[in-house]
């Protein structure tokens, strides 16, 4: 490994060695917190391991909900890192399955937020390695693109498929990324389960951290 990649990869050991704290959930665009330091947000469609991959993210086992009961409130949930970087869950989209859903689950309070977010640096938008691409996540991404807030897609659960499955899951990510104008062209394979590509994201969250 070079010294760069190395340097990165203990960047992001330290910045989440660091302290995470709940800072509130918002369910209004009143109460979101005031412009801070940058902010990186997680979405997906519900059931796509966004609780799971925070927990496991942060070392913390029960920061996020990991829930069996997709689909409920809409709040964007706020975690201080050290002062450094805001962590912000965004509500899972999709689980009506109709692309309209995402219209839906997104507007108002969502879009808002992606829209009108000075300090927000980056949106990772989830995609379970062992499901289809739905027209739900590539209207997310869309809306991403309207709104011209960068995101990267990371893959999750990559335990959970055999390897040629995934690779080919990794080359059908980066086709989205370079079809989409907001994309940012590299993707992140990740498993909560056994922690693949942890250390990789926390490197990518150390970047865009003041
Ligand atoms: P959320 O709705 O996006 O927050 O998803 P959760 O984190 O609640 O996870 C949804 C389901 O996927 C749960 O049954 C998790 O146990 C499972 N899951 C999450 N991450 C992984 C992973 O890395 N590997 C495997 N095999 N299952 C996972």
């Amino acid at each position: 490994m070079g010294g760069d990649a190395g340097a990165a990869l203990e960047a992001g050991r330290v910045l989440f060695a660091g302290e995470c704290r709940f800072v509130r959930a918002v369910q209004s665009i009143e109460a979101l917190p005031p412009v801070g330091v940058a902010e990186v947000a997680f979405a997906g469609r519900s059931n796509v391991g966004k609780s799971s991959l925070l927990n496991a993210l942060t070392g913390r086992r029960a920061l996020a909900r990991v829930s069996g009961m997709p689909g409920r409130t809409q709040q964007l949930v706020f975690f201080d890192l050290s002062g450094r970087l805001m962590l912000v869950d965004l509500p899972g989209y999709g689980y009506a399955q109709a692309p309209k859903s995402v219209q839906a689950d997104w507007q108002g309070l969502m879009f808002d937020y992606l829209r009108g977010r000075p300090n927000l640096r980056r949106v990772l938008l989830l995609l379970d390695a062992r499901v289809e691409v739905k027209a739900s996540d590539v209207a997310a991404m869309q809306m991403l693109d309207r709104a011209a807030v960068t995101f990267q897609l990371v893959l999750t659960k990559a335990d959970s498929v055999r390897p040629p499955a995934l690779a080919a899951k990794e080359q059908q990510a980066r086709a989205l990324a370079r079809a989409h104008s907001a994309a940012h062209p590299e993707v992140i394979t990740t498993s909560s389960a056994t922690a693949l590509g942890m250390a990789a994201l926390r490197a990518v969250l150390a970047d865009l951290a003041e």
